[in-house]
């Protein structure tokens, strides 16, 4: 009996040293699984890292290509201060003309020759009204390299001695009312309210103003100036009348008014002149042919014709004293 109980004692031990035993195998297997797995990854983490510092190199590269162009362009200047588009002799002739070209959007390069001859030609002008000037065409006799004026049907278009408006026919005609008229005068749409406007007022302020002429067709005017040159001559007939298709009244935004009792051509001296000049503007009209400015409009003193061109524009030509001609190439030519 006693070596039985001695033989299954050993048999219990040996059991638990075969249990202890393969669960130490498990265990060992289980950590090396662990440690294989560590090892897999952590190679990862090494490449993250090896990653990383790629990274941040290229990150400091993108600092120091941004500082070193920074420098660059904020050395530019200082560097290369001379190396512009323009040639020496160009260079020399902008200086001629104090570099305005940079202070004015409608200097055009093509002119510099033109603006360098025209300054030293009127040496007391000053070069912004130098540029003003040669960019209507003054710099040339009238009637020369005309252009066809764009913007029809426009409050702002423009006609006068280098710009024409060959047959056209603006739209929206309107016969303006009687009260505010002597005869059958056609005037645009808008311009007709604004002139009934200004007339209505005139009157409740105790002054009479009626259109004696306004919207002329080509045709029209191709009979008036003929009579004209027949009677006068072409080159005296050219101060005082358009050529056809060169009348402001071709573009149905122009009153020649009087006052219904003295010649239209005696207006500046009736009191509904004074009144115009104070008020006209508020109605979006100008006097397009004042006095002293006839070497820019080309036209002899008119204080009669008023050209309609909206209030804004009527504003700013009122308070800075200059003409529709002016106004136009420094507003209007290529930018509406
Ligand atoms: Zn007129």
């Amino acid at each position: 009996m006693k070596k039985r109980k001695v033989k299954v004692k050993s048999f219990i031990i040996l059991g638990v040293v075969i249990i202890l035993l393969i669960g130490g195998i498990i265990l060992l297997t289980k950590i090396t699984q662990n440690k294989k797995e560590d090892a897999q990854s952590s190679p990862n983490q090494e490449e993250i890292e090896k990653e990383q510092p790629q990274s941040s190199p290229s990150q400091e590269e993108e600092e120091h290509q941004g500082s070193p162009n920074e420098e660059e362009t904020n050395k530019e200047p200082k560097e290369t201060p001379p190396v512009s588009k323009y040639t020496d002799e160009k260079q020399e002739k902008l200086a001629k003309l104090d570099n305005i070209q940079n202070e004015l959007d409608y200097f055009k390069m093509d002119y510099l020759d033109r603006y360098i001859a025209y300054s030293e030609k009127n040496p007391t002008l000053s070069k912004k009204d130098v540029v003003i000037r040669v960019n209507i065409g003054l710099d040339q006799e009238y009637y020369t390299n005309t252009k066809q004026s764009p913007y029809l049907n426009q409050n702002y278009i423009l006609s006068n001695k280098y710009t024409s408006l060959g047959e056209y026919v603006p739209e929206n005609l309107e016969e303006v009312s009687a009260s505010c008229s002597s005869g059958t005068r056609l005037l645009v749409h808008e311009a007709r309210v604004a002139f009934e406007n200004m007339c209505n007022k005139a009157k409740s302020d105790g002054y009479t103003i009626q259109v004696m002429s306004a919207y002329r067709s080509y045709q029209y005017q191709v009979g008036l100036y003929q009579r004209y040159v027949d009677r006068d001559g072409v080159k005296e007939a050219d101060t005082y009348s358009a050529r056809p298709g060169f009348s402001e009244h071709q573009t149905g935004l122009v009153a020649d008014i009087d006052n219904g009792s003295i010649a239209y051509t005696s207006f500046h001296k009736a009191k509904e002149y004074s009144w115009m000049k104070e008020n006209a503007y508020k109605y979006g009209f100008i006097e397009r042919y004042p006095e002293g400015k006839e070497n820019i409009t080309g036209y002899t003193y008119e204080s009669w014709h008023y050209r309609y061109v909206g209030v804004d524009i009527a504003t700013y030509i009122h308070e800075h004293n200059i003409t529709f001609d002016e106004y136009y190439v420094q507003f209007i030519e290529g930018k509406k």
